[in-house]
């Protein structure tokens, strides 16, 4: 056994990837009606704010802190049965809440950012960012899935924001988690990217598309590698995965080896996707590339597959 494990390939750390360091224990979470209470009266509880995907930043004398106290928070006007208990850092109960006032008029030091530029920019410390990420994917289902699939009625929230119950049918509701595959095609020593129409036009990135019921990962990266891109795609490896929390989106890193050189483009998809070489790709990531071509950031979870085959050739 202890062979077997030393035999299996070693992965990197997927250094600077964005919304995967959650340090809060969800486990520890006792989902009871009077333990959520307890929690949320707790003095050393906190809360993460968000409107509408943006979060809510403090500034303070040390920087911008997204955490309030439940005093703090307790001067926004909230959507009404949005709170959810994320989880605990020790035995800090964290929460998240929906705030429903004009972000405008919040007193001078009082921000707001988007979760993507925060996490771009680094404008809070990496431990918020990943339990921001599951903040927002909690409070975005809650938002949109308020009346039962089944019968139509209005569910209420359970479990601290874990799960949702019909008032009306009993049915129980579930946070989704929709997975989306993003893989790194590659043949011999070039890669296939692609630029998407609502991407900056120097911009390219690691084909990626949502799976379908009933279908495999490496199915999903067959498939929508060869709608995308008119390639067919044999081997396929998985590598690593990134919570995308705009709003509950899981992305499947794969690396998955073509079979054919001739592209043959989706434009309703695509705008443009190329093959490009080793040399090339080099120079795109450390931004030295003759067209001003570039590979997204490091945060994006295209930028580490991307690495991670330049770094093994
Ligand atoms: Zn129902």
């Amino acid at each position: 056994m202890d062979n077997f494990i030393k035999n299996l390939p070693k992965l990197p750390n997927f250094i600077g990837m964005g919304y995967c360091n959650n340090p809060l224990s969800r486990h520890l979470i006792k989902r009871g009606e009077i333990e959520i209470k307890a929690a949320y009266n707790d003095t050393k509880a906190k809360t993460y704010l968000l409107s509408e995907g943006k979060v809510l930043l403090k500034q303070t004398a040390n920087g911008r802190d997204p955490l309030f106290t439940m005093a703090e928070a307790s001067q926004f006007q909230m959507a009404p049965y949005q709170e959810v208990l994320l989880g605990y850092l020790g035995d800090e109960p964290r929460f998240a809440m929906e705030v429903l006032q004009d972000l405008d008029n919040c007193s001078d030091n009082i921000i707001n950012e988007s979760l993507r530029a925060l996490a771009m920019k680094h404008m809070v410390e990496p431990e918020h960012v990943g339990a921001l990420a599951l903040a927002n994917s909690l409070l975005s289902w809650h938002k949109s899935h308020k009346f039962c699939a089944k019968c139509g009625n209005q569910s209420q929230i359970m479990d601290g924001g874990y799960r949702r119950m019909c008032t009306s049918c009993g049915a129980e509701h579930f946070p989704r988690t929709d997975p989306v595959v993003i893989m790194l095609i590659i043949k011999d020593d070039h890669c296939l990217l692609g630029s998407g129409h609502n991407f900056d036009p120097t911009m390219y990135s690691a084909l990626a598309g949502f799976m379908e019921p009933g279908e495999t990962i490496e199915d999903a990266v067959r498939r929508e590698t060869l709608e995308e891109a008119g390639i067919a795609v044999g081997d396929v490896h998985y590598l690593t995965s990134q919570p995308w929390p705009m709003p509950h989106t899981l992305m499947i890193g794969c690396i998955g080896v073509a079979t054919n050189y001739d592209i043959n483009i989706d434009e309703e998809e695509l705008r443009d996707c190329k093959w490009f070489s080793r040399n090339e790709i080099k120079r795109m990531h450390e931004d030295q590339h003759h067209d001003e071509l570039k590979v997204p950031p490091s945060f994006a979870i295209a930028s580490q597959l991307i690495q991670y085959w330049l770094i093994n050739e």
